[in-house]
């Protein structure tokens, strides 16, 4: 038998949570965000998924070029754009958007000697200063695309900052879509703005033709701890679970792990699980962190090693070698444990845990 943890992808909250989004922006087309192999989940596993999305937004030349193994004929958008000149050629076969953020990749395409019409989305530095053209940049930085041979769209593009907070006391976005707005005043084209805060928060105000749906789709709250996943009505795509593989019972004065970090002040029955650094759950994850087991609640305990973790079983009396664990995500009883509540354990977010499962998990697919 296979070590017992398993990592899950849940076809039907994928379609669940993209049905949130087409309810939230009937009239935007929906784009959804696959980087990073689909936030940890895998682009095939995902793909049966959400293949009716409107397009796909990634990275990487090789996660779109997979995306289209699949079969995938419609729209796909690098949301960083091309790395070099080169690219150019994978995106006229593959078909591929991209996003213009630099005087560079402007050259790039001006000099492309093949007629291919590229749809380009350029974007606007409202204030991240990650990405993208300053607003007193970005007219001329247009003119220069709209003479292009080689391109046949464009987009307008911005991301916020702080759509899943405030910003200096103020609404997150109010400061950066009026100026989005004030830039691209009269000039022709469809925009694209909201990634999931802005959509889950800021639909009424954000006029946003195609949206950039991520972390919402996965089944984590992009605003956590403001909003939880039960607040927005999603649910966990990914449910990392595994097993009890022994019990110990304590006595006041014992200690558990590496480091000895956790006491016990009376007697106490703990399970080890299967599950550990190694495997994507953090090591510096705190005592204290919630765990189901049999579906019941329960917290971690002591130090997370490489391949194991310590939980509280005292209350759980059912719980036995073999019983079922879940770091996060659902139970096969439906108990649901949002990735939410275990990152702020360890002081991260779903995101990251999300993309943090190691290659050793075998994954599986439940439609
Ligand atoms: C990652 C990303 C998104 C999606 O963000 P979420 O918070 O996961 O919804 C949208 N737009 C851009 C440009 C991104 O890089």
């Amino acid at each position: 038998m296979p070590r017992p943890i398993q990592a899950i992808i849940h076809h039907d909250a994928l379609r669940h949570n993209l049905a949130v989004v087409r309810k939230i922006v009937p009239d935007s087309q929906v784009f959804a965000v696959v980087k990073a192999n689909a936030y940890g989940h895998g682009i095939e596993r995902v793909f049966p998924a959400l293949n009716c999305s409107d397009g796909f937004a990634l990275l990487d030349l090789d996660e779109a070029k997979r995306l289209r193994a699949l079969g995938w004929q419609g729209p796909i958008i690098l949301l960083e754009g091309i790395f070099s000149a080169q690219d150019l050629f994978d995106c006229a076969n593959d078909k591929l958007s991209f996003s213009i953020h630099s005087a560079a990749q402007i050259q790039w395409l001006q000099q492309h000697p093949n007629p291919a019409q590229f749809d380009v989305f350029l974007k606007m530095n409202t204030g991240m200063n990650r990405l993208g053209f300053k607003p007193e940049q970005y007219r001329a930085a247009w003119q220069q695309l709209n003479d292009c041979a080689a391109v046949k769209s464009i987009t307008h593009m911005m991301h916020f900052s702080d759509a899943d907070s405030d910003r200096f006391g103020k609404n997150g976005i109010d400061e950066q879509l009026e100026l989005f707005n004030r830039s691209i005043e009269d000039l022709p084209g469809k925009r694209t703005l909201s990634n999931s805060a802005a959509i889950l928060r800021h639909a009424q105000q954000v006029d946003s033709d195609h949206v950039r749906a991520g972390i919402l789709l996965y089944g984590s709250s992009p605003d956590y701890p403001t909003h939880s996943i039960v607040d927005w009505d999603l649910q966990p795509s990914m449910s990392l679970r595994s097993e009890i593989i022994a019990i110990q019972d304590l006595t006041a004065d014992e200690t558990i792990g590496y480091g000895s970090l956790f006491r016990a002040e009376k007697n106490m029955r703990i399970g080890i699980v299967a599950c550990g650094y190694a495997d994507g759950y953090q090591r510096i994850t705190a005592t204290g962190t919630p765990v189901l087991v049999n579906g019941t609640p329960t917290q971690t305990l002591g130090r997370v090693s490489m391949d194991m973790l310590a939980v509280d079983l005292t209350h759980i009396t059912n719980a036995d070698i073999g019983s079922e664990v879940v770091l996060w995500g659902k139970s096969s009883c439906q108990q649901v444990l949002a990735i939410d509540d275990v990152a702020a354990g360890s002081g991260t977010v779903g995101y990251e845990l999300m993309c943090g499962i190691t290659n050793r998990v075998n994954f599986k697919i439940e439609t």
